[in-house]
């Protein structure tokens, strides 16, 4: 059976690349696009031409407009939602019947079983059914490292955790799943992959990105969009990916979430645009809006980039959605259009084809002003209508029109100990080793156990923000997994638990507050061998996740301080979705593992590093900062680097470097060839090196390549990551590694605005190995 399906699925694959190669001949012929997005159906064409011409102004209108579930459900007199959540019939007909509704998104604070969910949805496409033309509703949710919104789902490490894998099938097995368990509640469109680049680590939502390099957040990206979509036409074990948030929006300059951005064009073009690029050419169907403003323009007002470059450059023929309540900021918040209705106007002439309105009454109003603005032809109906064949189009290619409700007998594999599995082992693959004196690590199971921290004992802080609900605190939905207290203490032969300082929620902020056990756990150190202190951060993220500084509480400093002083070796785990400020610990540790966001696995992944039964293999996808006031990155210039107090070209020194790990094997590197010392514009180079695990445990190593430019006409930063694989190697295993580039990659964003690749000289490096080669044009 399984044969069969990869036969079918191998031949679709091949129709599918001839077909896509075929329109974007036709496409390339007359236009300036660079590449077609996913391929265009001629039936599905035809079809939604005839449907579009039956539709009136309204029922276009309504198609381009969201609604939060709570929009339609039962209130009591004093607006707070019945529980249990009940859908209001007679709200959810007047959006979906009177006002022709097309889309729904979220759950307010909750999570559903996948029964409830069922009911739910099966209750909207019903509704949406008895339409007049019976178009179903698309609706969207924000399953972001899993099916955050459904009880008992699988739940992986949040992105920055799957990028620290450096695994892109991991990547990619978590888009299957993820897409596998949402579509078994009837939900058929993610709002997930963040494509936003994580280079400021005080911003709320650095957990959600893949880390701060283009290329490894590319590359993972690519793979999760086609997890959740599969390759080819969607069927129904995938869901429409949604890319966020277009664009920029990670770099604000404040830190702050939601506050201005500067980004130069050559920086979006280098950084900021390419993970966006590379997903739509795999195929994304659909683009979420960045909510703040990129040099002074906010992301819903421009046209160029909404428009010019996603839609005509790149041909996106899917369709963008706004940001929460994002056309009604344009007026009230980004103050760039002095009413709403001129604010409409400017987000759906500039690209944006569904507003997240997202709320009732307010839903209302949008389509009683955008259908005037259609009459008086401030929005011309051609682009109207340009939004809505592409909302149709989407809603198609999820075979929504032929099965708008999901057959729920299909889904036997949802939440199952395979999908468990396979979070576990993303999760076990993001744990990174940052230090580990003596080989303190990995600790026998006999070893007796101090353990202490305010992340020792806490699901929510393994699993982050947007799981069961928006801010991640809640306990009520969590599922049956161990906290990393409950796995030590499965697994090791003695573990004391101490508290040592708590993190509370006060006015929205996290307050940290010493815990009176922090003495007693001083005490215990005497029947115990090792300390094993968890430290972190509490589930946030958007505007409540906003932070004042990187630095690590001192309260949970304190922990580490107090221990030390008893000479008891120390282990730190850093529960956390960013690199906090750990520089005056760190010496009194003996070994450190981030952890990052694990999710519901996450214990069980860290406790079988602790004890040696997991190799750690995961690499930070950021530069760990040693100063809150010295973020740099890894692909740094020579003008950064020289340091006022030595006079030597030694800035750059981070607490630890991008793409660092270690593990409990050692590897070495040998034989580094090249197939040219020169290259011409036409021509590919071969790189080969050996790598050889030289320890006494089979491991997972990284191989990271980079590339330097000596002398550009742009500065050049003095590396940056062209390409990577992970090996796994048997002790004194040697695996020789290709990996093959050419111009493309030595590429840059030149002074008359156009990629180009400069003659002269470059530096290929792979870990302590080099070797130059030259380009001449
Ligand atoms: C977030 C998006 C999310 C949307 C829907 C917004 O506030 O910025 O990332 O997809 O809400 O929940």
């Amino acid at each position: 059976m399984k044969n069969i399906t990869f036969k079918l699925s191998a031949v679709g694959i091949v129709l599918f690349v001839i077909l896509t190669s075929f329109l974007f001949q036709n496409k390339e012929s007359n236009t300036n696009i660079e590449k077609h997005s996913f391929s265009l159906d001629n039936n599905i064409e035809l079809r939604i031409d005839s449907l579009i011409e039956t539709l009136t102004l309204e029922e276009k209108v309504g198609q381009t407009c969201q609604l939060t579930l709570d929009a339609i459900l039962i209130k009591d007199d004093k607006g707070i939602l019945l529980e249990p959540h009940q859908i209001d019939q007679q709200k959810l007909e007047e959006a979906l019947l009177t006002y022709n509704v097309g889309s729904i998104l979220n759950v307010s604070n909750h999570t559903f079983t996948l029964e409830k969910w069922r009911e739910i949805i099966t209750n909207i496409q019903n509704t949406a059914n008895t339409s007049n033309h019976r178009i179903p509703i698309i609706y969207g949710i924000d399953a972001i490292h899993g099916a955050t919104y459904i009880q008992n789902s699988t739940l992986f490490p949040q992105e920055i955790g799957l990028a620290a894998t450096w695994d892109t099938v991991h990547a990619r097995i978590m888009g299957e799943i993820t897409a596998y368990e949402t579509r078994a509640s009837g939900v058929a469109w993610n709002f997930s992959p963040v494509l936003d680049l994580g280079r400021n680590p005080i911003w709320s939502r650095l957990f959600e990105t893949l880390g701060e390099d283009v290329y490894l957040a590319k590359n993972m990206g690519n793979s999760i969009v086609k997890g959740y979509q599969g390759d080819g036409m969607i069927d129904k074990y995938h869901v429409a990916a949604c890319l966020k948030h277009y664009v920029g929006y990670s770099a604000p300059l404040s830190g702050r979430d939601r506050t201005p951005a500067l980004i130069p064009e050559r920086t979006m073009e280098e950084y900021y645009l390419p993970p966006f690029k590379q997903a739509i050419d795999a195929g994304a169907l659909t683009v979420m809006i960045n909510s703040g403003e990129v040099n002074g323009i906010p992301g819903h007002a421009n046209k160029y980039l909404l428009t010019d470059v996603l839609k005509d450059k790149w041909g996106f023929s899917g369709f963008t959605v706004s940001d929460w309540e994002d056309f009604i900021n344009l007026h009230t918040i980004a103050q760039t259009d002095s009413t709403l209705k001129d604010a409409i106007a400017t987000a759906i002439n500039s690209g944006v084809d569904m507003s997240m309105v997202p709320n009732n009454p307010a839903y209302k109003n949008y389509c009683d002003l955008l259908v005037q603005l259609v009459n008086e032809g401030r929005v011309s109906q051609s682009r109207l209508d340009d939004a809505v064949r592409r909302i149709l189009r989407v809603k198609h290619h999820l075979n929504l029109f032929e099965n708008p409700i999901s057959d729920f007998s299909l889904y036997s594999k949802f939440g199952s100990k395979e999908y468990a599995t396979a979070a576990y082992n993303a999760a076990s693959e993001s744990v990174t080793l940052l230090k580990n004196s003596n080989d303190i690590l990995p600790l026998s199971t006999q070893k007796s156990i101090l353990l202490i921290g305010p992340t020792a004992n806490s699901l929510n802080c393994l699993n982050g923000a947007w799981t069961h609900t928006w801010q991640g605190l809640d306990t009520s939905y969590n599922n049956n997994y161990p906290t990393i207290k409950d796995a030590l203490e499965n697994k090791f032969k003695k573990v004391s638990y101490f508290e040592g300082s708590k993190m509370i929620m006060k006015d929205g902020d996290e307050l940290d507050v010493p815990s009176l056990d922090l003495k007693q756990a001083v005490k215990a150190v005497k029947s115990s061998d090792v300390a094993i202190i968890c430290l972190g951060e509490l589930p946030s993220t958007e505007r409540p996740g906003d932070i004042f500084t990187l630095d690590l509480p001192k309260e949970q400093q304190l922990i580490v301080e107090e221990l030390s002083k008893t000479g008891i070796p120390i282990v730190i785990v850093l529960v956390e979705g960013r690199p906090k400020i750990v520089r005056e610990i760190e010496p009194l540790s003996d070994a450190i593992i981030q952890v990052y966001l694990p999710g519901d696995q996450g214990a069980s992944a860290i406790v079988d590093v602790l004890c040696g039964d997991v190799n750690p293999s995961g690499k930070l996808p950021y530069t760990y900062p040693r100063y809150n006031g010295v973020i740099m990155h890894y692909d740094y210039k020579q003008s950064e680097l020289l340091n006022a107090n030595t006079w030597q070209n030694d800035f750059y020194n981070p607490q630890w470097d991008f793409g660092f790990g270690l593990s409990y094997t050692t590897f070495k590197y040998s034989n580094l060839t090249i197939s040219k010392n020169k290259i011409t514009s036409t021509d590919s180079l071969l790189v080969t090196v050996d790598v050889t695990n030289t320890g006494e445990r089979q491991g997972k190593e990284v191989v990271q390549m980079y590339i330097r430019d000596h002398y550009a006409s742009i500065s050049p930063p003095l590396k940056k990551l062209k390409r990577f694989t992970k090996v796994k190697l048997k002790p004194l295993e040697t695996q020789t590694i290709e990996f093959t580039i050419n111009v493309d990659d030595l590429k840059f964003y030149g002074k008359e605005n156009q990629w180009i690749a400069e003659d002269g000289e470059f530096t290929i490096s792979i870990n302590a190995l080099s070797e130059r080669f030259y380009l001449k044009n």
